[in-house]
């Protein structure tokens, strides 16, 4: 897929550093090489189209001062911002199309305040030390990626979807789920602008084309004592029929339900003991007060528990939810590199049956990965299946005979909003939105395909 060079416009860096003089830049080649990279490497399309792309410098913010007078200096010289968390997104969002700079933004970590069921914090905090310091009180996020040890708070809202904790409160899209943004415009004259609530729609999932987000205010949940739990099946099809029981128990308190066919969970090396050979699984995270209740279930579909322990915490731990979402993938990956993936939504009114059609239709070519979701109020299930990767012809002929099975697909094999996000993302107005904060294009440029910048 050729990157277009339609937001290609001259732009001068030697004045805008001058303009910035006194913000901590990084200059040396392969340090801002690196900072121009995420995980685009995922997908082999996407490894062809984005491997030599790359910023000139990047910009390191100290608090949202700073970020207002990059803005207004990128604005004047017309240099694009590509917007950096920790760069574990997947789809080459972190990856500038058209050079200028990355703006790292895990300088603004602080936690501005804690109230009961809110936190208020600035955007290049690390999830996992929002939870740390979230603990003590009682409370931890709704969600977070399996990134969370890495991802900050502003690139998941900005560049995620959900994950742990998306079984019992859907996507990062559903209402709620974000209360507040705090962004500064890409103006000569920057504005600095809270949105609020379906406001905030604006910024979610829009990789960062419509406003730098300084600070973010996100409702929170309470604190369980979570358990690790890893059970054994004899088919796919009975991890799955257990977890969709699980899944629909209301009284039963969960953060993950991941049924995994053999071979996938034989690629966690790390994790070989937890997963009897040559079996499916399904990997759940359950709130100790709901053990009981859970293993009722498991006996009663017949699965097997092999592993049960509490989630672990702090460095050198190796919690199970790294073995789910997009975590699975990487451990493939590290096994068969021509291994990729996908990304489908299937239809809650028929879900196993769907689940079932595309198990058998692909043979060994697709390796079934399920994520249990709540999606627009009902339980159904995300799909990351295992491809193993032949030619991009017969890659889009997979994502496009799910589509004609009635399964949704958000390609993870291209770059653009418009093509990627699909049931992802968020029920508004971004382009509309992007034409008011950004009207020189200058934020991501390349990834919302259909704008246009005024006068062009
Ligand atoms: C192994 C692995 C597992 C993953 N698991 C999950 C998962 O479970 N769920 C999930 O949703 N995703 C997942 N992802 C994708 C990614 O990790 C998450 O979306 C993560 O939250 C991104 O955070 P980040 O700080 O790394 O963002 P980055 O990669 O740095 O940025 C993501 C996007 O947000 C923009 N952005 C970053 N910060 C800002 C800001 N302050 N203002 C405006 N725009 C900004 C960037 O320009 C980019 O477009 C996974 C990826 C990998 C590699």
């Amino acid at each position: 897929m050729p990157v277009t060079a339609a937001f290609d416009r001259p732009y001068d860096l030697a004045s805008f550093s001058g303009a910035i003089a006194g913000i901590p830049v990084i200059a040396e080649p392969l340090q801002v090489r690196l900072k121009s990279r995420d995980f685009f490497w995922y997908s082999p399309l996407l490894k062809d189209a984005l491997g030599d792309k790359q910023a000139e410098l990047v910009v390191c913010p100290r608090d949202e001062a700073d970020v207002v007078r990059v803005a207004a200096a990128a604005a004047r010289f017309r240099v694009p911002i590509t917007p950096r968390g920790g760069g574990t997104g997947n789809y080459g969002q972190a990856v500038p199309l058209a050079g200028g700079i990355v703006l790292d933004m895990t300088g603004l970590d602080a936690i501005e305040r804690v109230e009961p069921g809110v936190i208020r914090v600035q955007a290049g905090a690390i999830m996992e030390n929002i939870d740390t310091a979230l603990r003590p009180a009682g409370w931890e996020q709704r969600m977070h990626p399996s990134t969370k040890r890495t991802a900050t708070i502003g690139g998941f809202v900005a560049g995620g979807s959900g994950g742990i904790g998306s079984i019992t409160y859907g996507g990062l899209r559903e209402l709620g789920n974000v209360l507040a943004a705090r962004i500064v415009t890409a103006e000569p004259e920057p504005r600095v602008l809270e949105l609020r609530d379906a406001d905030a729609l604006a910024i979610n999932h829009a990789y960062g084309t419509t406003g730098i987000i300084t600070a973010l205010e996100m409702p929170l949940a309470p604190l369980w004592p979570w358990l690790d739990l890893v059970v054994a099946t004899d088919s796919f099809a009975q991890a799955v029929h257990l977890g969709y029981r699980a899944a629909l128990a209301d009284g039963i308190v969960k953060k993950l339900l991941t049924p995994l066919a053999w071979p996938v969970p034989g690629y966690f090396r790390h994790f070989k003991s937890e997963f009897p050979a040559g079996r499916s699984c399904l990997i759940a995270m359950i709130a100790e007060p709901s053990l009981a209740s859970f293993k009722a279930v498991v006996a009663a579909e017949g699965g097997e528990i092999t592993y049960c322990a509490p989630t672990p915490e702090g460095s050198g731990a190796r919690p199970l939810y790294e073995c789910t979402w997009n975590h699975t993938t990487l451990h493939a990956l590290k096994v068969d590199r021509r291994i990729t993936y996908l990304q489908a939504l299937y239809p809650a009114d028929r879900l196993e049956a769907s689940v079932s059609e595309i198990a058998t239709q692909f043979g060994e070519e697709l390796e079934p990965h399920l994520e249990f979701i709540r999606f627009g109020g009902r339980v159904t299930a995300s799909g990351l299946h295992l491809i193993h990767y032949s030619t991009p012809e017969r890659l889009n002929e997979i994502l496009a005979l799910h589509e004609a099975r009635g399964v949704s697909i958000a390609n993870p094999h291209v770059f653009t909003l418009e093509d990627g996000t699909r049931h992802k993302r968020a029920d508004a107005d971004q382009l509309g939105f992007k034409h008011r904060v950004d009207p020189l294009g200058l934020l991501n440029p390349g990834k919302m395909r259909s704008f246009v910048p005024a006068g062009r």
